[in-house]
């Protein structure tokens, strides 16, 4: 059974590490495969459009996004086109609760990713989802969406 993972939060310095490419021999292993269905289970318990693996305290670059065809798992993701047009995105982050700010995103982007079986699979993003996906591997990078957003509100407290 998948289980539900603590959410690192801000400002905790794992969120600040840059995390490391996963071994492609080890995405069949079942340590990967579980981790991967706690962190989607995390995600959807938390109502989270995206998970990245640092904000459960692991250093590998694998993230989960909630998108309306179900849970996407990518592994070693990595961003290899950012059109050029850009547009304000409104985002919180669970590590950072209570907290929503605009961040500038390219609107478009293509991005390969080895998929939950290991096949290495290219896709270009459009809007909401080239958005998370930004978001997601920022956190890979150790960045956060305060370090990039502007008109940063806080909303009453939880
Ligand atoms: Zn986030």
């Amino acid at each position: 059974m998948a289980k539900i993972l603590p959410i690192i939060k801000n400002p905790s310095p794992l969120l600040r590490k840059k995390s490391e490419e996963i071994n492609p021999e080890k995405i069949k292993t079942n340590e990967l495969k579980e981790l991967c269905a706690d962190m989607v289970k995390t995600m959807k318990e938390e109502d989270g459009k995206g998970l990245a693996a640092p904000q459960i305290g692991e250093n590998i670059r694998l993230i989960v996004i909630n998108t309306k065809d179900g849970p996407k798992i990518m592994i070693n993701p990595k961003i290899t086109k950012r059109y050029w047009a850009k547009e304000w995105s409104e985002e919180g982050c669970l590590s950072v609760p209570g907290f929503y700010g605009k961040v500038k995103r390219n609107k478009k982007i293509n991005c390969v990713y080895f998929d939950k079986k290991g096949q290495k699979t290219k896709i270009q993003a459009e809007g909401l989802l080239a958005f998370v996906i930004q978001h997601e591997t920022d956190h890979l990078d150790g960045i956060l969406f305060i370090d990039k957003a502007k008109e940063i509100k806080k909303i009453k407290a939880i």
